[in-house]
């Protein structure tokens, strides 16, 4: 499908670029329009990706996170979080509500829920040992 603009960044798994990937993204949103909702939808699913990649994937280690976002035709807005941490072994699991590897950190298992809801397509791809990426579309409301 044809891009209409898109920006990509990479930053090491710290958890202050939690932070800095939401606002990259919010930026870049902006010469969409969208709405305070539409906005704070994104900014959300962002958080909770980037954070999985810091938390689960790099647990132990460090390591790249790249963010991609992408305008494409009919406002659709693409945003794809890749790291190269430890993996998701089963999927299908780890996506259910309230499921969490790690309830001793007070993690609520409700990240994917959250990006499920606050976008129209999420879609988690993710080998262990290689890493995990994940995608989210969200068709912003039509522009007057
Ligand atoms: P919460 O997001 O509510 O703080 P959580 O992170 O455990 O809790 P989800 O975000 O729904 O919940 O993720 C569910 C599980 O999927 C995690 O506990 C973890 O085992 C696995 N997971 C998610 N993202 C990754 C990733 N990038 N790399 C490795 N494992 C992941
Ligand atoms: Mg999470």
């Amino acid at each position: 499908m044809k891009i209409i603009n898109e920006i990509k960044f990479i930053m090491p798994s710290l958890s202050v670029n939690e932070a800095a990937a939401r606002a990259v993204v919010s930026s870049f949103l902006i010469q969409c329009d969208p709405t305070v909702e539409e906005l704070a939808d994104l900014r959300t699913a962002v958080s909770e990706a980037v954070t999985n990649s810091i938390v689960h994937g790099y647990r132990n280690s460090g390591g790249n996170i790249e963010i991609t976002v992408r305008l494409l035709p009919d406002r659709v807005v693409f945003i794809r979080i890749k790291d190269s941490g430890c993996g998701i072994a089963d999927i299908e699991k780890a996506m259910t509500p309230l499921f969490t590897t790690a309830p001793e950190e007070e993690r609520s298992g409700l990240g994917f829920s959250v990006m499920q809801s606050f976008t129209d397509k999420l879609t988690v791809k993710s080998r262990p040992g290689k890493g995990t990426v994940i995608t989210m579309r969200k068709k912003l409301a039509a522009h007057e």
